[in-house]
């Protein structure tokens, strides 16, 4: 009974949001749970960076970091890139924003000018800062990257490492704020290799401070799977990434110790549905005909343009009136057909859930990022500009 109830709710069409096409719902209470949720599972006294990179995950940047600005534990931002960054400073971020990669010396004044605080780990950029930092009669403030395992950016923590920081500290116009590395597995069953990494940089941190007489003010290593299973790499902050978006490093991370919720749901609308009969091809290629007697082919106005992946072809499903509709044959630029066959509710302007729930029925992105041969972090990143985002709170 209540099941029914549940199906008949789901069945929607009246509810238009104005962006009928398809549409990113961002649930603004779902995040702060996940904040809440990981901020449970850290101590007292670690600050969270909430990384904001790729416009958050796909998820909308600056009305993520707008609702962030309010929560007193979370000290600042992350980007990947300057102009990520610009954006979040020109729309309101009073809060520390770093760097997480390299960037290039085109902007080095500018951000100096706005306070935003590069990842360090070469020679010439300490030298080039300290130039932006002189000009703009301002001090650049840094992060300087230590390479414990991933490869990637960053000092190594050895001789020469320690000697990139002896310079750094030296520096004029440079202040060294903080020193991070970067987990290469810590979304991974087994532990030891994370444990290394915060072994290589904790050792680190301590030649620092005794052989250099400093203590870097603000040191973190931990990302989501960090956050999640190695409270030893609490330091003096933590970034969480894809957890923010209610969202899982992996199907190895465990899925008891921080609770999340999904922070985005995709939607669509039915805009045409056709009865065919027997031996009818659907889509580029015809990859897709008909067998039955009567199949109901349904149009549903979304696909690759808006970053919906077209490895789906014949293989995904969206949701319609809480069940399983699915893709047949090929997902085009701007359109999808599905079945309907078995869903004699739906009709044009039927809500589609193509990631999210429906009555009984869920599709998370990490479901449609592995029927898609993809990634769950990249599914997210690739939902794009097309697809507006629509925020809203408790219940949407
Ligand atoms: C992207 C990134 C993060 C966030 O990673 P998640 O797995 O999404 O938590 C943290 N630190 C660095 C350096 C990153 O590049």
């Amino acid at each position: 009974m209540e099941n029914e109830m549940n199906r008949a709710s789901s069945c929607r069409t009246a509810d238009s949001t104005g962006h009928d096409r398809i549409w990113a719902q961002i649930d603004m209470d779902a995040l702060i749970f996940n904040m809440e949720s990981m901020r449970a599972n850290i101590r007292e006294e670690t600050k969270m960076v909430a990384v904001l990179k790729t416009n958050g995950y796909g998820h909308g940047a600056v009305p993520i970091m707008k609702e962030l600005e309010k929560l007193p534990y979370v000290w600042g931002y992350a980007a990947a890139t300057f102009e990520e960054a610009k954006e979040l400073r020109e729309n309101g971020a009073k809060k520390p924003v770093i760097l997480l990669g390299y960037v290039f010396p085109y902007c080095y004044r500018e951000l100096v000018r706005l306070e935003i605080r590069p990842a360090c780990f070469r020679e010439d950029m300490l030298e080039q800062l300290s130039a932006a930092a002189a000009a703009e009669e301002k001090p650049v403030l840094i992060q300087i990257a230590v390479d414990t395992g991933m490869g990637r950016i960053g000092i190594r923590p050895d001789d020469e490492g320690l000697r990139f920081v002896r310079k750094a500290l030296a520096t004029p116009g440079v202040t060294v704020e903080g020193m991070f590395t970067h987990f290469a597995k810590a979304d991974e069953a087994e532990h030891g290799p994370t444990y290394t990494q915060i072994d290589l940089f904790t050792g680190f941190a301590d030649r620092i401070r005794s052989e250099l007489g400093y203590r870097v003010p603000l040191c973190h290593c931990s990302n989501s799977a960090g956050i999640i299973e190695f409270k030893e790499a609490n330091m003096d902050l933590v970034r969480a990434g894809i957890t923010l978006y209610g969202l899982w490093p992996s199907d190895e991370v465990s899925r008891s110790i921080v609770p999340l919720r999904p922070v985005m749901t995709l939607y669509s609308r039915i805009v045409y549905i056709k009865e065919a009969g027997p031996g009818v091809s659907v889509s580029y290629g015809g990859t897709y005909t008909t067998t039955a007697e009567k199949t109901r082919i349904a149009t549903v106005p979304a696909g690759y343009g808006d970053g919906y992946p077209r490895s789906l072809s014949g293989k995904g499903y969206v949701l319609v009136c809480g069940r399983r509709a699915p893709i047949l044959g090929r997902v085009c630029m701007d359109q999808m057909m599905i079945d309907v066959t078995h869903i004699p509710e739906a009709r044009e302007g039927s809500l589609c859930t193509l990631i999210g729930r429906d009555g009984e029925e869920t599709i998370t992105m990490e479901e449609l990022g592995d029927l898609s041969g993809r990634f769950n972090y990249e599914l997210a990143c690739d939902i794009n500009a097309r697809v507006p985002r629509i925020i809203c709170g408790a219940g949407c």
